[in-house]
């Protein structure tokens, strides 16, 4: 596991920023109508002319530099020129390299409006990710945020992924440790000042199976239903612990 030093944890600030001003765009750009070829052609502009390079973008072969995961998919989806249409919930992950710094970070958008079961999936999966957010600091175990996930979303009768984990991030987009999204607590490196973690809770409004379509990416739940996703890149400090191009605030 990598420690950064306040240097690098600036640039990974920055290139986090990156990634937020290109999902507060996808913001206002999501309607009905709208493809994912489009959001795609959008992210890489802003990413490139803010200096950054996309990060996921002929990464192992991925050929976009967003991926954009509509419904029941989970993780991974390619952007294409099908429009989005009224009622859809579409996922949208991005990573930046800035700098010699990594940045992800990934929301789940409504399309026009859905339904009182999507808005509950969302809701839960973003109250996960900020709890897990919360307990973030110095002395915590690493598994103590995968079960903070997994209580939330469990009590609320939905389940989470297993196959799909956050991961540290740094230099390199995916380092040491794997962060699972379930979990018993109190297990696992204790958490340090400099440790960078990708904390990204998947979920599923039904069972928590995963299967993966012939084009090698696009990953789906097994029973058809619904799945958001949320991520943000934390800093661990001396303190606590800072989301990284958000400020201090834990925010959407
Ligand atoms: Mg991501
Ligand atoms: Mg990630």
């Amino acid at each position: 596991m990598v420690l950064k030093t306040t240097g690098e944890i600036e640039l990974m600030d920055e290139a986090n920023r990156i990634v937020h001003q290109v999902l507060d765009g996808i913001t206002e750009l999501i309607e009905p109508g709208v493809t994912t070829a489009e959001l795609d052609r959008f992210a890489e502009e802003l990413i490139r002319g803010a200096g950054g390079v996309p990060a996921f973008l002929n990464y192992r072969g991925f050929p976009a530099t967003l991926c954009t995961s509509i419904n029941d998919v989970i993780v991974h989806g390619i952007p294409n020129g099908t429009p989005l249409g009224e009622g859809d919930i579409i996922g949208v992950d991005c990573g930046v390299l800035f700098k010699g710094y990594y940045g992800d970070a990934a929301r789940t958008y409504a399309v026009g409006e859905i339904s009182h079961q999507a808005r509950q999936l969302m809701d839960v999966t973003r109250e996960s990710l900020d709890l897990a957010i919360r307990i973030v600091e110095p002395g915590k175990r690493l598994s103590d945020i995968g079960h903070a996930v997994q209580h939330h979303v469990e009590k609320s009768g939905f389940s989470v992924v297993r196959e799909f984990v956050g991961h540290g991030i740094g230099a390199a987009l995916h380092e040491d440790p794997q962060i699972p999204n379930f979990g018993q607590p109190g297990r696992g490196p204790m958490l340090e000042p400099g440790m960078v973690l990708a904390i990204e809770p998947m979920v599923n409004a039904g069972e928590p199976g995963v299967k993966v379509d012939e084009d090698g990416w696009t990953a789906r739940t097994t029973d058809g239903a619904l799945s958001a996703h949320f991520e943000f890149s934390v800093a661990v400090t001396e303190t606590g612990q800072k989301v990284l191009g958000r400020g201090q605030a834990v925010a959407a």
